[in-house]
């Protein structure tokens, strides 16, 4: 689709091997749409130069230009004591600034529609619908509970590049006393109140397998959100309830096939949500 892009964010070698499975993996759906990976020069060279041969457009950016009260507030260290996750773990590379630079997306206006998808996913089945989507539109923040469809996550979202727009951003984003607890997600969420659902099998975050193992449904779901522990840290804590999910993104990472996604194992756990009440 002309004037159309799949968009990422990479600001360290980490998230390059997150990266190099999301571009595989879109590739594997058949789409000939742009895969634009802005990175920053944090990146080394070698890895770059990967994405780019597996299909990826690179675009050089900076991290955004915020005072520096803004970027102590929002320091890897401070963040995490003010606002702990105590749900999962975050990788040690993680440097919750560096998510903010998301918005840089909006400065490509060569592009008419973009979808921005995190560096921690895969996509299993064509996504190119998403650049029909208005601005803004992304799944729910759902892993745990029912109770939490009113949240939105912003690993996958569909956006219209407009410089304007980007300035009114930054504007809003760094205040006096600013404090966005989780980053762009928590910043998009309020500058976008009225933001359209995409169905939840466009986000599906990993931790539906153990959680709501009922709504994981191989058929339905297009991308798939390894969020807190990443695949390529494996092992890690929460690696072996997950072994089929992880196992599905080392094999698109080092090569393989997308499977038959209806031949893929399902969760076993019990679903504690799945009572009469829910029916
Ligand atoms: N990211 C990055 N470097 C960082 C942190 C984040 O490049 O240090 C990018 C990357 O695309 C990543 C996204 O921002 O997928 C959001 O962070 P993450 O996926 O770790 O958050 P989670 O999905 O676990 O909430
Ligand atoms: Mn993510």
């Amino acid at each position: 689709m002309p004037g159309a892009a799949y968009v990422t964010l990479v600001t360290n070698d980490d998230y390059a091997t997150g990266a190099a499975a999301l571009i595989r993996s879109l590739r594997l759906t058949g789409t000939e749409a742009d895969i634009v990976v802005m990175h920053t020069v944090a990146v080394a060279g070698d890895r770059l130069e990967q994405l780019e041969r597996l299909g990826g457009t690179l675009q050089q950016v900076d991290l955004l230009p915020t005072s520096d009260a803004f970027n102590r507030a929002h320091a890897r260290d401070v963040l995490h004591k003010v606002a702990p996750f105590d749900k999962g773990d975050k990788p040690p590379l993680h440097t919750p600034l560096d998510n903010f630079t998301k918005l840089r997306l909006w400065e490509l206006a060569r592009y008419d529609a973009v979808a921005f998808i995190d560096a921690d996913a895969i996509a299993l089945q064509n996504c190119d619908r998403l650049f029909r989507y208005p601005e803004f539109c992304a799944a729910p923040n759902v892993y745990e509970t029912m109770g939490d469809f009113h949240r939105m996550n912003s690993g996958i979202f569909t956006a219209r590049p407009d410089l304007a727009t980007f300035e009114t951003m930054l504007t809003r984003l760094d205040t006096p006393g600013a404090f966005w607890r989780r980053t762009d997600q928590t910043f998009l969420q309020r500058f976008f109140p009225d933001w359209h659902g995409l169905p939840v099998y466009y986000n599906m975050l990993q931790y539906v397998w153990f959680n709501l193992p009922r709504l994981w449904h191989w058929p339905s779901i297009r991308i798939v959100h390894y969020q807190y522990e990443k695949p390529w840290a494996d092992p890690h804590p929460k690696s072996e309830i997950l072994r089929p999910v992880i196992d599905l993104w080392h094999r698109i990472a080092e090569g393989g096939e997308m499977p038959d996604l209806s031949t893929l194992p399902r969760p076993g756990a019990e679903d504690e949500n799945d009572g009469p009440d829910e029916a």
